[in-house]
């Protein structure tokens, strides 16, 4: 283990430099924080080292913990995480303390926290115990707690450190959101104490080591009188802060995270204990969160998983395939953002549309963004021009000659799109791969139309493109290896999550997103209040109501699906009930809230006001309203029942692209990790029974599939789990 090393100068200044070789960015683990230890004992017990400088030897300082680590963790139960948590706590607070005499606080080494660059979780935690902090002046690098946005809190001690450090008012934006600063504003957040030039870190790291008093060690919890800043939860100041913090993330996370809870706890009955107790009270509720299955699910799929996708873990082994010119036809609301996210990740764009001022508005559409960007001071103006640089708009097909990618993303017209093909593959040359943002046309049928169907893929973006991470890469029947492989790269160097999926009706994204709107608005045409389906479905986590959905995406897109749904499947189609609604809407003009108009009523701004007041004549409330969890329950299986499905019929293939794809696809339940998450939080054999008992009501859409039958008969489930067999 090499992960620190340990020098000292001439002038007894210890460094310790934190390099984790076989990795690109420090992360931290249990060993290493032992080693960490073992040579913080070994400074602070030389009588020849005055004081210890902590930095990096990569150009980061660090990522964190190794949360692999911390899922491992859960394995040895609730006594293990809390010994574990305490274990890093002593080590922390050795730092912290250098050696003083506890009564006179003098005689400690100072510790000196150098960062020259990003320092994120553990990589913050462990500088917050050090006697100060100074950073490079790194405009990318980024400092702050974000563990909040994987379903934990900072329990590195950064939780208690910070609050006391800021008081929880300031605190609380780098805690409860995960705020991440650079080092200028971490500085003026009182995050840090110092920035410098990057090429003097070191030497004025030195510097202070060498000139700190025993005063300068002394933190200002550990003095006497300390007051948090902003007041205690008991002073008057505190008493408000504390009251409207509970409110703030009760009304944001909607109590289904429990990491935001453990933390508040954490936080409000740690400041009123002393500093040692309040470390304890902090692991306690780490403990307790790392034991709620939640936050393992969430940092299986948030986490661990994506990063896995995103690392090409089905890609097929074939050799590279990074783009290098990316042909975009159709420049519309999909083709102009496309164009955006391929430009900006360094990729030549040549974007076309039958007509050169709708190529030239789908090019503006990318400055527009930029120049947003530049209001917002992310992007400079040479980064601008490099970017649009980058775009060709042109009717011209002949253009497209060298490109190694095509995306279509023309009308939804399977006669446009076979056109469109064979006027590209015409231009392009044999190795190019063709790809379709089709979203409800099956790729294998619109491969036909193409001379190469082993190069012919689907790649389906969401809307808005620069905004939504996942992509979905859609094999279809004739779809070879190195197109998989191609879709794959692309999605690697434009920044976003892959899932693949094999070609059936809606793939999996829009398979399990129309059901739930289905049942949302089912439910309307049966009585239940629209406001208590649309409140159950975000207290159950979900980020948008059915109906607030289906305004957001357009009442006349349904009705143009539910057409071409019906058409294709004749006699077998189910869902009569929810097209009376939809082309009612439809004819009232309500068509979401493009029009102003929908389910819900709009301001003339187009803001969203309440719940339509005309739904209430249309289909008035039954007087027996069903209860919370009942509708929960029709909102949640209408979704994960289809994920099942299409793991089933083997349209998904692996329950991670599952996961990952439904949370950041369309925002399914992130607390629960996922519908497969879900799933194993309530077991299969609640499941089942949920089933049953929604399919004696409500009908056969709600039967368990035999997959889940079976789990639920044998006792497995999806993922591994500690004490049961994984499926
Ligand atoms: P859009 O109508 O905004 O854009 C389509 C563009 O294609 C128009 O600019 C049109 O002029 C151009 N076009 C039409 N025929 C052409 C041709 N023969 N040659 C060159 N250009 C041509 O549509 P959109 O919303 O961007 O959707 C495009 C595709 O993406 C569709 O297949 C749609 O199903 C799919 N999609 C849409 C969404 C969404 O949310 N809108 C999401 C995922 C996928």
């Amino acid at each position: 283990m090499t992960d620190f090393t340990y020098a000292m100068d001439a002038d007894g200044v210890v460094t310790l430099t934190w390099d984790v070789k076989t990795k690109s960015m420090n992360v931290m683990s249990t060993e290493a924080f032992q080693l960490l230890s073992g040579m913080v004992d070994r400074a602070l017990a030389d009588p020849a080292a005055k004081g210890i400088i902590l930095t990096s030897g990569k150009k980061d300082f660090a990522g964190g913990m190794d949360l692999n680590v911390i899922a491992a963790m859960r394995a040895g139960g609730a006594q293990a995480i809390f010994d574990g948590v305490m274990g890093m706590h002593h080590v922390l607070r050795k730092i912290e303390l250098a050696g003083m005499d506890p009564k006179t606080k003098k005689g400690g080494k100072p510790i000196v926290a150098a960062l020259p660059g990003t320092a994120l979780g553990i990589g913050l935690e462990l500088p917050l115990a050090c006697h100060r902090i100074i950073a490079a002046d790194n405009a990318r690098a980024k400092i702050g707690l974000p563990e909040i946005l994987v379903g934990i809190f900072p329990g590195g001690g950064g939780t208690t450190r910070l609050t006391r450090k800021l008081g929880a008012m300031m605190a609380a934006p780098f805690l409860l959101e995960g705020k991440l600063s650079d080092p200028k504003a971490a500085k003026a957040a009182g995050l840090i104490d110092e920035v410098v030039a990057p090429e003097d870190l070191l030497a004025r790291a030195k510097e202070w080591v060498l000139a700190a008093k025993d005063t300068d060690l002394v933190k200002p919890w550990d003095e006497k009188g300390y007051k948090m800043p902003g007041g205690a939860p008991y002073h008057p100041a505190g008493f408000m802060t504390f009251v409207g913090a509970n409110a703030m993330v009760g009304g944001k996370t909607m109590g289904v995270y429990p990491a935001a809870k453990e933390l508040l706890g954490a936080v409000y009955e740690g400041a009123l204990v002393p500093f040692d107790t309040a470390i304890r009270i902090e692991a306690r509720h780490f403990t307790s969160l790392l034991m709620n299955p939640s936050s393992t699910a969430m940092i299986r799929s948030l986490f661990i998983n994506k990063e896995a996708l995103e690392k090409g873990a089905n890609r097929p082994r074939v050799t590279d395939q990074t783009v290098k010119k990316v042909g975009i036809i159709g420049a519309g609301m999909m083709g102009a953002g496309i164009a955006y996210v391929s430009a900006n990740a360094g990729i030549d764009v040549v974007l076309i549309d039958a007509a050169q001022e709708a190529a030239d508005r789908g090019k503006a559409y990318s400055e527009g963004l930029l120049d947003k960007g530049m209001q917002r001071k992310k992007v400079t103006a040479e980064k601008k021009a490099e970017v649009l640089g980058r775009i060709l708009a042109t009717t011209d097909y002949a253009a497209l000659a060298g490109c190694d990618l095509i995306v279509e993303a023309v009308f939804e017209d399977p006669k446009v799109k076979a056109e469109v093909t064979a006027r590209v593959e015409a231009v392009v040359g044999d190795a190019c791969i063709f790809a379709t943002n089709t979203s409800t046309l099956p790729i294998s049928s619109l491969a036909k139309a193409s001379q190469r169907p082993e190069q012919f893929i689907g790649i389906h973006f969401f809307s808005p493109v620069d905004k939504m991470m996942l992509v979905e890469i859609i094999r279809g029947k004739a779809t070879g290896d190195v197109a998989v492989a191609k879709a794959l790269d692309y999605v690697r160097q434009i920044r976003k999550t892959p899932i693949v999926v094999n070609d059936a009706r809606f793939f999996y994204a829009n398979r399990c997103i129309i059901p739930y709107i289905n049942e949302g608005i089912r439910m309307l045409a049966e009585g239940v209040e629209p406001a208590l389906v649309e409140n159950a479905a975000k207290l159950v986590g979900m980020p948008l109501g059915p109906l607030q959905l289906v305004d957001e995406t357009s009442i006349d897109l349904g009705v143009k699906i539910a057409k071409a749904t019906k058409a294709a499947m004749g006699d077998a189609y189910p869902d009569g009930a929810v097209d009376e609604v939809l082309f009612w809407m439809a004819d009232q003009g309500r068509i979401g809230k493009k029009a102003g108009a929908g389910f819900y009523a709009y301001d003339p701004a187009g803001k969203r006001e309440g719940l339509w007041e005309g739904l209430e004549a249309r289909f008035p409330a039954a007087k027996d309203q069903p209860d919370l969890a009942s509708v929960q329950h029709r909102l949640l299986m209408a979704q994960v029942l289809e994920a099942v499905r299409a793991l089933e019929e083997s349209v998904l293939t692996d329950i991670r692209e599952g996961d990952v794809g439904a949370i950041l696809g369309w925002g399914f339940a992130p607390w629960s990790g996922g519908p497969f998450g879900w799933l194993d939080i309530i077991g299969a054999a609640r499941a089942v029974e949920i089933c049953d008992s929604l399919t004696e009501t409500f009908g056969p859409r709600f039967t368990a599939p035999k997959m889940l039958r079976d789990m639920a008969a044998k006792g497995d489930s999806f993922y591994p789990q500690p004490g049961a067999k994984a499926a």
